[in-house]
């Protein structure tokens, strides 16, 4: 592998060779969920993404450290704290206690990832978890004099931060403008600049969740949250900071300006942010009914859906496109992923059965340096794909008798499709076939067609071949032999 792995960093808005501030070890934080509502769609796609970057990863050699919080407290339906805390408001409505809430939708959560076959994180600390921290971060804020208390709730001071640094330094927006694109404050408000946030929120008598503060009863804010608990587990700085590109202009500039007011360094060295999905070429929201869960997507239970597409489908999906481009949901486009699918994990397959020659007529080398410079440029999987399918029409050609490869070769070949294709791409079979007793099965009906074709019994050798395709395993006859696919 000659390329190194860059990565694209929204903060400076370049590409760049990723550094790591030890060597050999990545510290990497992600915005996990809120979890007060069903996981969608472009919550998956956020986590599947950082799922490969942390694969990638660990197949490069890197011991990763990879932490990703679980927000079950101090969300406001607005995030400049306004309106009413997400937990307690579904709480009312499904009359349970907000915990209830938490520990339903942290389940439904897992399991949608479960599904997507992603690994779990290193740490995935809890915002009720780490009270004590967000409370000393606070108080450290008010001490380094950028934050100030109104009747027990904190705030941090926007306007006085961003005199003397860049408070939108990350999202790259003007100041001036965002100030006159924000609510102006009125009689109503505590807070003194329009664009301060509460770092601290003073709990009303009736709310739930709620903890002893040197500001009385209250809960932290959303923001304070995250800066916490990166920096408890990873330090003041770390490699990588990631989440949706949505998080860019508020969450994560707070973020930024809380651990410069509290430890005087910027965190993260590399700001990594997914883009979003779209349906049909619309925006993916709830208020124009286009948006679907994971679930509805798997059981194909949905007006727009014309079928069910499994999880691996919605992944490989998922990966054809870059982590900074949209990505668009159409039936077409994941019927074509479905067939996608089945055929590399058919090629990752069939290789074992190949048979070798003396030489290769193609170089494995430079397969493998191709998928590499792609994931290496900024985890670039389309790309990886597309020339994982060249080396998948090489090995059918090599079935076919058309291409030649050394044992040597196979061998190389074959532990790099599976390390990348399972390991890396996170991709997996999701039916029986390749396991003993339906490759022996398998085995036991391609040989009685064979009997049948060699006694020139066409029917029924076309009968087992039609009768495997209307129940979704296909036969392949190659050179090499015959193989069999399950859709
Ligand atoms: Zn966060």
């Amino acid at each position: 592998m000659t390329s190194v792995l860059k990565i694209y960093n929204t903060l400076s808005r370049e590409t760049s060779v990723f550094e790591p501030i030890h060597k050999g070890y990545v510290g990497m934080y992600v915005c996990g969920p809120t979890v007060y509502s069903n996981a969608h769609l472009g919550n998956a796609r956020t986590y599947i993404s950082f799922d490969v970057i942390f694969r990638y990863l660990l197949h490069l050699g890197y011991k990763v450290r990879y932490v990703r919080n679980i927000t079950d407290a101090g969300h406001l339906e607005g995030d400049r704290d306004e309106g009413e805390d997400k937990f307690a408001k579904k709480a009312k409505l499904e009359q349970v206690e907000p915990m209830e809430i938490v520990q339903k939708y942290t389940l439904d959560f897992h399991e949608v990832l479960r599904q997507f076959n992603t690994l779990p994180p290193s740490i995935e600390p809890t915002a009720t978890g780490h009270i004590i921290e967000q409370i000393e971060m606070t108080k450290k804020i008010i001490a380094n004099g950028y934050a100030y208390e109104v009747n027990g709730t904190i705030y941090f001071d926007v306007e006085k931060f961003s005199k003397e640094q860049n408070y939108t330094a990350l999202s790259n927006r003007n100041l001036d403008d965002l100030l006159t694109n924000t609510r102006e404050l009125d009689g109503q408000d505590e807070k003194k600049g329009r664009l301060d946030f509460a770092l601290w929120i003073k709990a009303k008598p009736e709310h739930l969740m709620k903890w002893e503060s040197p500001w009385g009863e209250g809960f932290p804010g959303w923001h304070i949250e995250c800066s916490a608990m990166s920096s408890k587990y990873l330090g003041h700085e770390f490699d990588i900071h990631g989440g949706g590109m949505d998080l860019v202009p508020t969450h994560h500039t707070n973020e930024i300006a809380q651990n410069l007011a509290c430890h005087h360094t910027q965190p993260a060295r590399y700001w990594v942010h997914t883009n979003m999905l779209t349906v049909n070429g619309q925006k993916m929201s709830k208020s124009l009914g286009n948006s679907f869960l994971p679930a509805e997507l798997f059981s194909g239970e949905h007006k727009l859906l014309d079928k069910g597409y499994s999880p691996m489908t919605v992944r490989f999906f998922m990966l054809q496109a870059h982590y900074r481009s949209t990505l668009d949901f159409r039936n077409e486009a994941l019927q074509a992923a479905e067939k996608g699918l089945a055929r590399l994990l058919s090629g990752v397959k069939i290789i074992e059965q190949l048979k070798t020659d003396v030489s290769s007529s193609f170089s494995v080398s430079e397969i493998k340096a191709n998928v590499y410079n792609a994931l290496n440029e900024d985890f670039n999987t389309p790309i990886a794909l597309a020339h994982l399918f060249d080396a998948v029409r090489l090995i059918n050609s090599v079935n076919d008798g058309k291409e030649h490869l050394s044992a040597l070769d196979k061998a190389e070949l074959s532990i790099f499709m599976q390390e990348i294709t399972f390991n890396v791409l996170g991709l997996k079979h999701e039916n029986d076939a390749g396991t003993e007793k339906v490759d022996g099965l398998m085995k036991m009906i391609i040989d009685m067609r064979a009997d049948a074709k060699s006694k020139k019994d066409f029917t029924t050798s076309d009968f087992i071949r039609d009768q495997l395709k209307e129940i979704g395993i296909e036969i392949k006859d190659g050179k090499e032999g015959v193989s069999y696919t399950i859709l």
